[in-house]
């Protein structure tokens, strides 16, 4: 490089030229507008231009968990029922959730997203941070940010069909904030320096994760806005609320300067949680079912190289009653006939002299620990060939549709239940380590990844 670009020079003499302040930190946010329904539209261009709103439950036709600009123009919100919505709005079009489709979408849109900034952390299946620290000084010559987002979200629209809204600030907090305001317009940016100015007259509520108690606490101080708890003395935020207080203090004031960060958190849990297509008569067919779904977990659990000491079964009725049972283990187990044994037992005991049909079916593993599958030198372990047999079945999986590899339980639940024969896909509400594994191939399982505000 030259040194001596059209725009002054790259390469400049004086020390710290290229350390910037912790100030000046730059988090994008960008967060998909009304994600699910934006999805069915572009799956569908016909409801291009038209209310629409993607129902949960069982049959999809329950409460609403998302709805376009259009619909909440009606009054349509998630939570919504179903059939409130179709009579708030009747020309309305109510689309069952295709969840599968999301992920897929999802995908696309962070695989172009990575391409905008250095640091790219997901948050949900439609959220994510990107960081613009270094751009300004590095990276951006004739472009500002604003130009730059514009072009990002016009590609991602182009490329998926998905519109997406962007909040720039000097914390990921804050850019979320930003990205709030800038619903309906597109994209904000709150200039370096104007962070307190911003959050003035905005509520505390508009806190991710800041929680009821919270901001019940925060009101008995007389804190209703950021405004409200910037003139708070700090260290009373701090004995009311610990590091969290002192850390809201700072935010308020403009002053909490975070670097985007992927943090990294071990798993502590695998649960899966299924309502059956139709209330179970048959304890055996729950039972199948049941057996099915832990051989899932637990070739999930060993692939990302753990093995679970503790489980817990609930199995809830058709008349919303619930019974639930624990098993601890002596040693961690990762083997199938291990783990399906005990859970047969469990669900025996908690049907005995329950004669009512099954709703739903929970279970945990946790108490979680490290599982090593790696070859030995000296010899083959049980827990390397399972490890083996784990990845290929997987990969054949993968290859050639979900079930063309299954075991035993899976095998008899799809014979008992016709309904198996396409098992429905699972809501991807915490996606977050899948997503990563799905950008960047399977995650270090000393180290996988999990991003976390405040
Ligand atoms: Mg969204």
């Amino acid at each position: 490089m030259d040194g001596g670009g059209r725009h002054g020079t790259v390469w400049a003499s004086g020390e710290g030229s290229f350390v910037k302040p912790a100030s000046q930190n730059r988090i994008l946010h960008v967060d998909g507008d009304s994600f699910f329904a934006s999805c069915e539209i572009a799956l569908d261009p016909r409801l291009e231009g038209r209310p629409v709103w993607v129902g949960g439950g069982r049959r999809g036709d329950g409460i609403v968990i998302a709805a376009n600009r259009l619909a909440k123009k009606h009054g349509i919100q998630t939570g919504t029922a179903c059939f409130e919505a179709k009579r708030l709005c009747p020309g309305g079009v109510l689309c069952k959730p295709h969840y599968e489709a999301y992920r897929d979408l999802s995908r696309r849109m962070f695989l172009i997203l990575e391409a905008y900034a250095p640091t790219l952390v997901p948050y949900s299946i439609d959220e994510g941070f990107l960081d613009f620290s270094t751009m300004e000084a590095h990276v951006w010559r004739d472009t500002t940010a604003a130009d730059y987002v514009q072009g990002l979200r016009q590609r991602v629209l182009r490329e998926t069909r998905l519109p997406v809204t962007a909040g720039l600030g000097n914390s990921a907090q804050l850019a979320k904030l930003a990205t709030d305001a800038a619903k309906g317009t597109g994209f904000l940016e709150v200039p370096a320096g104007r962070e307190k100015d911003f959050l003035k007259d905005r509520p505390v509520q508009e806190l991710s994760g800041i929680g009821r108690n919270r901001q019940r606490s925060l009101a008995a101080l007389g804190a209703l806005t950021f405004g409200h708890v910037a003139r708070l003395p700090s260290m009373l935020l701090k004995q009311k609320f610990g590091i969290w207080g002192q850390q809201l203090w700072l935010f308020a004031n403009g002053q909490w300067n975070e670097p985007l960060a992927l943090e990294i958190k071990d798993r502590t849990t695998l649960s899966s949680s299924t309502t059956l297509p139709q209330d179970e008569p048959d304890p055996e067919a729950a039972l199948t079912f049941l057996l099915s779904e832990a051989t899932r977990l637990t070739g999930q659990l060993r692939r990302e190289c753990m093995q679970a000491r503790e489980f817990s079964l609930a199995v809830r009725f058709n008349d919303f009653t619930e019974v639930a049972a624990c098993h601890r283990f002596r040693h961690p187990q990762f083997l199938n006939s291990v783990i399906n044994t005990v859970l047969e037992q469990m669900f025996r005991e908690i049907m005995a002299g329950r004669d009512r049909p099954v709703r739903q079916i929970r279970l945990a593993l946790f108490n979680l620990e490290k599982l090593d599958t790696h070859p030995t030198l000296w010899s083959r372990t049980p827990e390397e060939r399972w490890g083996a047999l784990d990845d290929a079945t997987h990969e054949l999986n993968q290859k050639l549709g979900k079930t063309a590899l299954m075991t035993g339980a899976q095998f008899a639940l799809q014979h008992s239940d016709p309904s198996q024969k396409q098992p429905k896909a699972k809501c991807p509400f915490t996606p977050q380590r899948e997503m990563i594994t799905q950008l960047w191939g399977a995650p270090d399982p000393a180290h996988p990844a999990q991003g976390t505000l405040f």
